[in-house]
Formats: structure tokens, sequence, C-alpha cells
């Protein structure tokens, strides 16, 4: 949106990338080369929508300020946002940590404020965009994006564009089945793969197999540092309870992939979050699940592979699509 008299923008190599999720807020500048040159951020504890937007453009300010960079010779801003969103309407669908975001208008209201295109999209998805511009997906045109963390989120790319479907939730492979029954997920159901395969829910089954466990046994787990997904991944292959949880979460995880690759036919895979953490070990245990259970010729031609970009993913690809959104409005 370029109104008045501002200048024309869309031709800036600049743009502001920002994220507001469950780390906080961030705000990054960053050119179209996927380079980030500055970075700031923030705890949020706003309980208002417009009190967390309104500590995002401080942000942005402050970052332009530090810089000596106008607003006018940035292109645009991307904001990845950890929730359901509308990104064609560039509506927050909701919040699961602050109330009031429902249909909040957000690419609007920060649109008003600084007179610059804005792209909204979800974190899981933006981070997508960011491996498939400049990290593993690189050169990618049919790609999924896995973010294994605290919560699963994900992608699907066909044909170099984000897949949002009917109601914007392509792409929440946390929520596939991976077990007709099995332990309840976040959003209610039974056997998704969020409720074997989150970090939270890797620690749960761990903790439920030590409370069946002979004492001694327990007491060794829950001494300091306790339950913690590295100590669990680690004691692979030495201890039974961590290996028998360690094969469950890379056999639904390897299951649910598999089915996506046979339905999708992708080209590669790119694993977030604590798949990075565990590294190659556990990509290699994915990547034999998906030839074991995934349609030959699907298998045979996929890519498997960690992010590439770790926690810088969401703010790239919020550059990436604050420059598409300019050329758009262009
Ligand atoms: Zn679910």
């Amino acid at each position: 949106m370029t109104t008045g008299n501002i200048p024309d923008s869309s031709s800036s190599n600049l743009a502001i990338g920002a994220e507001i999720g469950s780390r906080g807020l961030r705000a990054v500048i960053g050119d179209d080369k996927g380079h980030i040159l500055d970075s700031i951020h923030a705890i949020d504890q706003s309980e208002s929508p417009l009190a967390t937007v309104d500590g995002i453009c401080q942000l942005i300010d402050q970052l332009l300020d530090r810089r000596h960079i106008r607003i006018n010779d940035i292109a645009g801003i991307g904001i990845a946002f950890g929730g359901p969103v509308d990104t064609n309407r560039g509506l927050i669908i909701r919040s699961h940590r602050t109330p009031g975001f429902d249909h909040f208008p957000m690419a609007g209201v920060v649109e008003e404020r600084f007179g610059i295109p804005v792209r909204v999209e979800n974190d899981a998805r933006s981070a997508a965009v960011g491996e498939l511009r400049y990290g593993s997906g690189r050169g990618s045109r049919n790609m999924i994006y896995l973010q294994l963390g605290i919560g699963i989120g994900g992608a699907i790319i066909v044909d170099g564009r984000i897949v949002h479907g009917t109601s914007m939730t392509a792409g929440e492979l946390g929520h596939m089945a991976v077990s007709t029954d099995g332990p309840r997920c976040s959003c209610g159901k039974p056997g998704h793969l969020e409720a074997y395969a989150s970090e939270t829910a890797i620690v749960e089954r761990m903790r439920e197999r030590l409370i069946r466990a002979t004492p001694p046994e327990t007491a060794r787990w829950l001494a300091s540092p306790g339950v913690t997904l590295r100590r669990i991944f680690a004691a692979y292959g030495t201890d039974d309870d961590a290996t028998a949880v360690v094969d469950e979460t890379v056999q639904v995880v390897g299951l649910a992939l598999a089915n996506l690759i046979t339905a999708l036919n992708s080209d590669t895979v790119v694993l977030g979050g604590y798949a990075l953490e565990i590294g190659a070990p556990f990509v290699a245990a994915v990547r034999a699940k998906i030839r074991q259970y995934a349609f030959e010729a699907a298998a045979r031609r996929v890519n498997v592979a960690p992010s590439d970009l770790a926690a810088d993913a969401a703010l790239i690809g919020a550059i990436s699509l604050a420059f598409e959104s300019a050329e758009a409005s262009s």
C-alpha cells in the first residue's frame, strides 16, 4: 500500500521481518538475498492484540532509528505469527496465548501505522518459505516442512507456493492421525502426531514409562536435570525406556511424512525444531521410515534434510513474503 506523497519503496532491497510467538517479539531488517542485517527482540506480556502490535511496531521503529533507515526505504513488512492466520485477508484467526486476537486485522493495523505493504503468515508457513528460498529447501518445488517443538506445525509447498487450503489450515501437520486411539491431542482428538511427537509429549511418554518402572530407575531419571528431550535421545541404545520412546517418535513422524509424500510426491522434507538439536541420527532414522512406508516411486525421489536457518527461518521467510507483497502491490 503506497499512499499520498509517500515515495514508492517497492524497488528497495530492504524489508522488515517480525515474529510474534511463544519466544516473544522479534524484528529484523533483511535484504533480498535472505541476510539479516540487524535484529531486536523483546518479551511480550501484552494482554491485548493492540498492545502486542504496538510492541512490535516500537521494535521496528527502534531498528530503523539505530540503522538510520527511513521507512520509505523499506519495501514491506512480513509478520510471522504463532497461531492460525488468514494470510489472504491479513487477519489473525486466533491466538492460543492472548485473548482478543480473533479475526484481528493485523496487516491493516500495521499498514496504517507504517504506510508500506504488510503480509501476515503463520510462523511455521513463514519458516517454510525461508527454508524454500534460502535454506535447506533451495531448488525445491514441492516441499514439506515439519516443525517439531513444544507443538508441531508445518507447511506444504506445491509448485513453489504455500498451500493454504479451504479454511487456511493446510500444513497443520501435528494434527495428522497416526493412530486410531492413542493419547489425546491438544485439539481434543485422539492419536494425532502432536500427542506423540511434540517435545512435551515425548517427555510425558517417558515419564509414564518411569512411573511403571522399578523405583531405582525412576529415581535416576528424576534426579537433576530431570526428564528432558535431550537426555531421552542421549540415552538411546543404552536405556530400554528411552530407546522405546525414541523409536516410537521416529515411527510416528516417519509414518506421517510417508503418507504425505505418497499423497504429494514432494521432492524435499525439511525438519525443524528438535530435529536440529538431535541432529543427523534423527534425520537418518526418519528418512529410513519414509523409505519403508511411502509409495516406492515417491519415496525414491525425496530428500530429507534438517533445517538450515534454525531459529531465523520464520523471520527470513517473513522478509521474503514482505518483498513478495511489495511486488504485488507495486
Ligand atoms: Zn490434534
